[in-house]
């Protein structure tokens, strides 16, 4: 095999640069569980990147339930949704969702990243216009280039920004239908959407809402999340949640109406061309769906452990950003220096993962942390002596 000389050079040439501007992203292979410690290359560190918000994905209770419905329905489940990939575990976990996102009814895909693939291009396409956040993430930006609308970008967070930009799409008369679209919580600083104001513009100039709340999924709103956290429930049109982070397990939905959902399960692509979630999957999620509805123990532990590494690294001194949940940034600056910072962390026992431009702007580098219900006041500390330890070592603070 030879292959294409000009795929090679392109290749090289381009691993290259960004090897040279430490933009290159090295992967460590987890050797166990993702729990609030963890091995790689056979040592123990801290982990504080993890999206397993409440620990769920290796609780006992979501470990029982994959394997008994893997047992009963097998590994896989078969076939497409709308072919005979649909199990009745399938239908439950929806009508889970609508329950517990105050909504008529819910739809799942196989992730929060294919979700935005499916619902956006299912309802928008190139006579229309998406005002979309800065900010938002890349599956969100993904999802609006697929539907071939106009895409008009808006300052992070900037109402005015957005009422004016609303304002002057609608005056336009150049669209048949404009959305909204916006993240819950954003992932990178941890701060919450403006969700009362964007209704308040949404409803003026009659646009369509869609939220990403995979980050604030059981994690706001007692568990609900952001639209919950505000009141905004019966308002907003798409609710889109991930399975994957804070329930622990894989997997995305949207929340809404019932003829919304009713048309995204015969237009929504994934829904349509791509397998089922797993059975084992599918049974944990439910699992763990049950137990955030029964319990706010897993998410006050969550916010307590938040906070205390919050104090605990705004006390030693660190740039923390404007976080407004549980995720913690640390921000560095420059792209080279968070790198080094989060190796140096990595070689004293912390798993903190640097995000460098071009995930959050260039010279923003961060650590970001991410804190969990599953970690102990005794690991928080160590991780906060590491810190503290490196921090002085690079004359960060
Ligand atoms: C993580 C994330 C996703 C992707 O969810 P997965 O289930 O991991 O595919 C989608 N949207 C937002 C806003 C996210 O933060």
């Amino acid at each position: 095999m030879v292959g294409s000389k000009v795929l090679e050079t392109y290749l090289k040439e381009n691993l290259q640069d960004l090897k040279s501007r430490g933009l290159y992203n090295v992967i460590d292979p987890v050797e166990g569980p993702n729990g609030p410690v963890i091995n790689i290359a056979g040592r123990e560190l801290i982990n504080l990147s993890s999206n397993n918000y409440l620990g769920l994905a290796t609780h006992p209770r979501l470990i029982d339930a994959c394997i008994e419905a893997t047992k009963k329905y097998g590994a896989g489940a078969g076939a497409v949704r709308t072919i005979n990939g649909t199990l009745d575990i399938h239908v439950k976990l929806e009508e889970k969702l609508a329950q517990f996102k105050h909504t008529e009814a819910a739809i799942a895909y196989q992730s929060g990243f294919n979700c935005n693939m499916a619902a956006i291009s299912a309802v928008m396409d190139k006579n229309d216009a998406i005002l979309s956040d800065e900010l938002n993430h890349a599956s969100i930006i993904d999802g609006c280039r697929l539907s071939k609308a106009k895409i008009i970008r808006y300052n992070h967070s900037d109402m005015d920004d957005l009422r004016a930009k609303a304002k002057e799409a609608k005056e336009s008369g150049l669209y048949k239908k404009i959305m909204v679209i916006t993240d819950g919580v954003f992932s990178m600083d941890g701060d919450i959407a403006k969700l009362p104001d964007i209704l308040e513009i949404a409803e003026e100039f009659d646009l369509i809402t869609y939220v990403d709340d995979a980050h604030g999924s059981g994690v706001l709103g007692n568990g609900a999340g952001t639209v919950k956290h505000f009141g905004l429930s019966d308002r907003v049109d798409f609710q889109i949640g991930t399975l994957s982070k804070a329930i622990g397990v894989v997997g995305g939905y949207v929340a809404g109406k019932k003829d919304l959902i009713d048309w995204l399960k015969v237009r929504s692509r994934p829904f349509l061309f791509s397998t089922a979630v797993t059975p084992g999957a599918v049974a944990a999620c439910i699992e763990a769906i049950d137990m955030l509805m029964n319990s706010s123990e897993l998410i006050n532990q969550l916010w307590e452990n938040g906070n205390y590494l919050k104090k605990g690294l705004k006390n030693l001194g660190f740039d923390i950003g404007e976080s407004e949940t549980p995720i913690t940034p640390c921000i560095i600056g420059d792209e080279v220096s968070t790198q080094e910072f989060s190796k140096k962390l990595y070689e004293a026992g912390v798993y903190a993962k640097a995000i460098v431009f071009p995930t959050v702007p260039r010279g923003t580098g961060r650590v970001r942390n991410m804190p969990t219900a599953a970690h102990t006041k005794e690991m928080l500390d160590k991780a906060l002596d590491i810190y503290e330890k490196v921090g002085k070592e690079m004359g960060i603070i």
